[in-house]
């Protein structure tokens, strides 16, 4: 995928001028974060599981070539194969060439951020292979040749007006006058065009919510069931995914399973949890005939040995991108990049560098919703906060914002300084802004008036109120 992250400013403005994208994203506060507040609600232990998963991550990754080497070695155990890659290039390669050797022809695929991280599909195509993805959202996007905008809910910036156009113009083998009014007759009409895929598929992909370095399984969730299908149906099963996902045991990955759909979209647990142990077992009544994990690289064991590590963590749930004002307004799209959100504003940068995607740690309001609802605790504000210092001392922070923030230090060093400034430029904009008390226009400001107001600062200044505090309780102290 060609980035567009240093768009980031140009893609909001589109964003938020896009009526249809406005209408489709209208509904996500009510939907997902009101079903995850419910789900947390019925959960009391649900703070103590998250101490619980963020302290089983950090440990996991402190000890991150153990628990992959444990897990290399159980798949190999279980008849299965796992191939290194340290970026795109050798991943995609790798899956080229399983499909190559099984004489391929289709690639039925589940939902995969990791495959879009690498530019799969492309290249699958590119060699000739018919590839398909099954997940309903992802379906969605490959017929209108889009990427997925949330990392749960890929579809999400999309009206069921929409994908109803998109079904007519693509499906035009099916009677013109059916009926695809309610969501359930768009889903019947996708499943009646995938089953036909599931059955022809030669190979099945997936990516993995965890791997298990116990036992060598992969487990994906999906409430669709497609995912199922992709692995279960075709001679040979790939799964993509990155070394930061392995947990050490069952147990472990249980306890993050229930931190996962409830952080995601609510549920208690989704309607499929598949564990996956190599290939098919004589005796097995299905199963793919082969079995091949390939595990990526790509930039990861640079972050886990920076200041980045703890982002690491996540578990890929979406409910920092759901809670997150800026993404409620502009949708992933406008990011530029696989990963929208918070998570995205951190973990970008890591992937394709702080030049191509400096302005996503600074679309932030810094409001701490996102790290107050991850599951993981991962403290996504002070993240973005270190891109910035490394965009800042890399000499790519815009000049404008080095001679604010130089002369917000100068003032800062000087207290006095400041509250006279504080006091006298508070005083001049209240004067200034005449009876209506709020200026249509500033010159430093064009970003806000262009959309509102900028009101002016009314009554004293917060040092004046803070001094008249203090003043007053030293005053009650004294007279008692
Ligand atoms: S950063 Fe946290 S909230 Fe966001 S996707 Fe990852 S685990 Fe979920």
């Amino acid at each position: 995928m060609q980035p567009t992250a240093h768009d980031f400013k140009s893609n909001a403005r589109a964003a938020l001028g896009d009526k249809q994208l406005q209408d489709a994203l209208s509904g996500l506060p009510g939907g997902l974060v009101a079903q995850r507040a419910a789900a947390r609600a019925r959960l009391p232990e649900f703070d103590g599981l998250r101490d619980y998963g963020r302290d089983l991550r950090n440990h996991t990754l402190e000890h991150l070539d153990v628990y992959l080497e444990r897990y290399e070695t159980a798949v190999k155990g279980a008849g299965g194969h796992v191939h290194w890659a340290a970026n795109g290039d050798e991943a995609c390669a790798a899956i080229l060439r399983i499909c190559q050797d099984a004489g391929a022809r289709l690639v039925t695929k589940g939902k995969s951020m990791v495959s879009e991280e690498i530019g799969l599909n492309a290249r699958l195509e590119g060699a000739g292979l018919e590839v398909v993805e099954t997940d309903l959202g992802e379906y969605i996007l490959q017929i209108r040749h889009e990427t997925p905008s949330h990392i749960i809910a890929p579809a999400i910036h999309l009206t069921q007006g929409q994908v109803e156009a998109d079904f007519r113009r693509e499906h035009a083998h099916l009677p013109a006058g059916r009926r695809l009014v309610d969501p359930a007759e768009l889903v019947d009409e996708a499943r009646q065009i995938l089953r036909e895929k599931f059955i022809e598929a030669d190979v099945g992909i997936t990516g993995a919510n965890f791997l298990i370095a116990e036992t060598g399984s992969s487990i994906i969730v999906t409430n669709e069931g497609n995912g199922d299908l992709t692995q279960s149906l075709a001679r040979v099963h790939i799964v993509i995914t990155s070394i930061d996902k392995v947990v050490p045991t069952l147990d472990d990955a249980s306890a993050l399973l229930r931190l996962l759909a409830r952080s995601a979209t609510g549920q208690e647990i989704t309607s499929y949890t598949t564990f996956s142990t190599g290939p098919r077992r004589d005796g097995d009544p299905d199963g793919p005939e082969a079995y091949h994990v390939v595990l990526l690289d790509n930039g990861r064991t640079e972050l886990l040995g920076s200041e980045f590590r703890e982002v690491l963590r996540c578990i890929r749930c979406g409910a920092c991108m759901n809670h997150c004002p800026v993404y409620n307004a502009v949708g992933g799209h406008a990011y530029g990049w696989v990963y929208p959100g918070p998570i995205g504003a951190v973990l970008n940068p890591g992937f394709i560098g702080i030049k191509e995607a400096g302005n996503l740690p600074n679309a932030s309001t810094f409001c701490g919703r996102c790290e107050a609802v991850c599951p993981m605790r991962i403290p996504l504000p002070k993240l973005m906060r270190h891109w910035r210092e490394r965009e800042f001392a890399g000499g790519d922070t815009p000049f404008t914002t080095r001679m604010a923030l130089k002369s917000w230090a100068a003032l800062a060093r000087r207290p006095w300084a400041y509250h006279l400034l504080a006091r006298l430029t508070s005083r001049a904009m209240r004067v200034a802004s005449g009876r209506s008390g709020a200026f249509r226009w500033l010159p430093f400001a064009t970003g806000w008036t262009g959309g509102r107001d900028f009101p002016a600062p009314q009554g004293r200044t917060f040092q004046e109120l803070w001094a008249a505090r203090q003043k007053q309780a030293a005053s009650k102290r004294s007279a008692r």
